[in-house]
């Protein structure tokens, strides 16, 4: 894949890393790519980040045939840059868009994109602990239809913002509620694929949590609503009884590349680990006897964030005293040492750009 570069000509001020707030600020460029029917992926470029023209008719707007993925460059001590297991996301953004009826991109073409994207603006990947630069791929279809099939046009992009750190004051422990209204996913419709109907989907409980003083919900099945499914837009992982137990891909549930990375340590660190079904009533009893020791949700944001209190229906269970359990806390930092390049990588998944 050859990419074009047009370097803007005036370059912004880079903000003040102690104050960036997640998603407002955008770097100097952005990658864009189009697809039309008999021609396949072309015009890859870099060019200055602005704002693009689509028709009011287009099909993102009025059906949502649209897939995104996240992940972050980290800057190393030494100063270079890297990144995390790419390839996971570029592999996670073809089964999106396989589903959406979306074309793919091969798997190198992808992570050539946030390479260059990353390079383009390098100067903006801070540098003060805890700090990256957030990468977001995204497709959307964009005929100027309203009839329902597959747009026959597309435009890839890839925008990037640099992100604070995400926990200042240490790791602090949440609340959280088992949602059974509302469902976020079902079995056979698009869970598994990062689509922004899914967010669409979610936004209605995330707002009722928060006005009853929550952080985020749990999310139960579709179906029978008493399975586990995720929290908030992250995987959820328990430890019970000395075994970590997560809900199993159902097709439902988004593969976090988190998640399995926390799989990957904690088998690798001779712990029993369970990917199954798990109800919320499971969860209540070993919360009551005491066998449910900690509860964190995993996602590229936040990493590892830890649960304290979790309530459905009138109860309400404190875990671990409210605190981040041990666990927990050695997954964040093995997770953010190799990601920050200040821990050996013995699984060779931070990259250099
Ligand atoms: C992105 C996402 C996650 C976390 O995935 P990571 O690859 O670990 O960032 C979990 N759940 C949902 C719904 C997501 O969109």
């Amino acid at each position: 894949m050859d990419i074009r570069v047009e370097k803007a000509t005036t370059l912004k001020p880079l903000p003040d890393p102690n104050t960036l707030v997640f998603g407002k600020s955008f770097t100097d460029h952005m990658f864009l790519m189009n697809y039309d029917a008999g021609q396949g992926w072309h015009d890859a470029r870099i060019v200055p980040y602005g704002p693009i023209a689509l028709e009011p008719c287009a099909m993102v707007f009025h059906y949502a045939q649209e897939v995104f993925e996240g992940l972050k460059a980290y800057r190393a001590p030494d100063g270079g840059v890297r990144l995390f297991r790419p390839t996971e996301n570029a592999r996670r953004f073809q089964s999106s868009c396989e589903r959406l009826c979306i074309p793919t991109i091969p798997e190198e073409d992808f992570v050539a994109a946030v390479r260059a994207a990353v390079k383009a603006d390098e100067r903006w990947v801070p540098d003060q602990p805890g700090t990256s630069l957030y990468i977001r791929p995204f497709v959307i279809a964009t005929d100027a239809s309203l009839g329902v099939h597959a747009s026959h046009s597309y435009i890839f992009s890839i925008i990037c913002c640099p992100v604070g750190a995400y926990y200042k004051e240490g790791l602090n422990p949440v609340k959280i509620y088992v949602e059974d209204e509302d469902v976020r996913a079902v079995r056979g419709g698009t869970g598994f694929t990062k689509c922004g109907g899914n967010y669409a989907a979610s936004i209605r409980a995330g707002e009722r949590a928060e006005e009853k003083g929550f952080s985020q919900v749990l999310w139960l099945d579709g179906v029978e609503r008493k399975y586990i499914e995720e929290v908030g837009a992250m995987n959820v992982l328990f430890k019970i009884d000395g075994k970590v137990v997560t809900p199993k891909l159902t097709g439902s549930i988004l593969p976090g590349v988190t998640r399995r990375s926390c799989l990957d340590l904690l088998r690798d660190w001779g712990y029993v680990v369970e990917e199954r079904l798990i109800t919320a009533q499971e969860l209540f009893d070993a919360a009551e006897s005491g066998k449910l020791e900690e509860a964190w949700g995993s996602g590229t944001a936040a990493v590892i964030s830890p649960i304290g209190t979790l309530a459905w229906g009138g109860k309400s269970v404190e875990i671990n005293g409210g605190q981040i359990g041990p666990l927990s806390q050695k997954l964040y930092d093995t997770l953010t040492g190799i990601q920050w390049g200040t821990e050996p990588d013995p699984y060779g998944w931070s990259v250099e750009l």
